[in-house]
C-alpha cells in the first residue's frame, strides 16, 4: 500500500474537494426566457412615465430637422411617407384594454371606432410637412375593410389633408416590408414623386428602400413583418 506524507495527504484531499464540488456546479443552469407579467410591467411603465413619449420627440425633431433642410432645396413632388399605428395613431388605450393581447375581431372595432389618439410629435411633424408644401402618403398595415374608420380617425384628429391613404389588400398574403416597398417603387417610379422620407416604428415600415431618409420610432409592444 502506498502511503502520503501527511503534507500531500492534505493536498490530495483538496483537491478531491476541489473536483467534487467542479462537478456539483457544472450542472446545467436554468435558464427560462423573461417572465411576461414583468414585461407587461415594463411596457406600462415606459408608456406611463414619459419615457416612450420623449424617445417618439427625439426622433420627430430629427425628422423636423431633415424636413426644413431638404424641402429647401426643392425637387418634384416631394412626398413623405407615414405609417400610421405607433406612428401617428396611438393604440395604446387599445392595447392596454386588451393586457398586451391581439383578438382580430377587437381590433376591428377598434378601427372602426375611429378613435385612436395622435402620437403629438408626429402628429406635428405631419403639420410641418404640409405647412412645407410637401405631399403625405399614409401607407399603412391596416386592411381594406378597416379604410372607412381609418379616414375617420384621421379627420378626427386634424390630418385629413393627405395625399393617399394607401391600405393593404384584404387578401395580400406575405410579408408587410415588400407590399409597403412595393408601394414607394410605384409612387417613384409611376408617380413620379420625390420621397424625401419614410418614418414608422416598424422595421418592416422601412425596409427595402426607396426613401431619401427613413425615421424609425420605438415600438416594444408588438411587432409586423
Ligand atoms: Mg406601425
Amino acid at each position: 500500500m502506498v502511503r502520503f506524507p501527511v503534507a500531500d495527504r492534505f493536498r490530495i484531499a483538496t483537491l478531491a474537494l476541489i473536483l467534487f464540488a467542479g462537478g456539483c456546479s457544472s450542472a446545467p443552469a436554468v435558464r427560462e426566457p423573461a417572465n411576461l407579467s414583468l414585461l407587461k410591467k415594463e411596457l406600462r411603465e415606459y408608456a406611463e412615465s414619459g419615457r416612450y413619449e420623449r424617445d417618439i420627440e427625439a426622433v420627430a425633431a430629427r425628422a423636423d430637422v431633415w424636413l426644413r433642410e431638404r424641402a429647401g432645396r426643392g425637387g418634384e413632388k416631394l412626398t413623405m411617407v407615414f405609417d400610421l399605428d405607433e406612428t401617428l395613431l396611438s393604440n395604446l388605450p387599445h392595447m392596454t384594454t386588451l393586457d398586451f393581447g391581439y383578438v382580430p375581431p377587437e381590433w376591428d372595432r377598434w378601427v372602426e371606432a375611429a378613435s385612436a389618439p395622435p402620437i403629438e410629435p408626429v402628429r406635428r411633424l405631419y403639420r410641418t410637412a404640409r405647412d412645407l408644401g410637401i405631399d403625405v402618403v399614409f401607407l399603412t398595415g391596416r386592411l381594406e375593410k378597416g379604410r372607412e374608420g381609418t379616414e375617420r380617425n384621421l379627420r378626427a384628429i386634424g390630418c385629413a389633408d393627405y395625399l393617399a391613404l394607401i391600405c393593404r389588400p384584404d387578401d395580400l398574403r406575405g410579408p408587410v416590408a415588400a407590399f409597403k416597398a412595393g408601394i414607394r417603387r410605384q409612387l417613384i417610379e409611376q408617380q413620379g414623386r420625390t420621397l424625401i422620407a419614410n418614418i414608422g416604428d416598424q422595421e418592416s415600415d422601412l425596409a427595402g428602400g426607396f426613401a431619401e431618409r427613413v425615421f424609425k420610432l420605438p415600438n416594444p409592444f408588438y411587432i409586423s413583418e
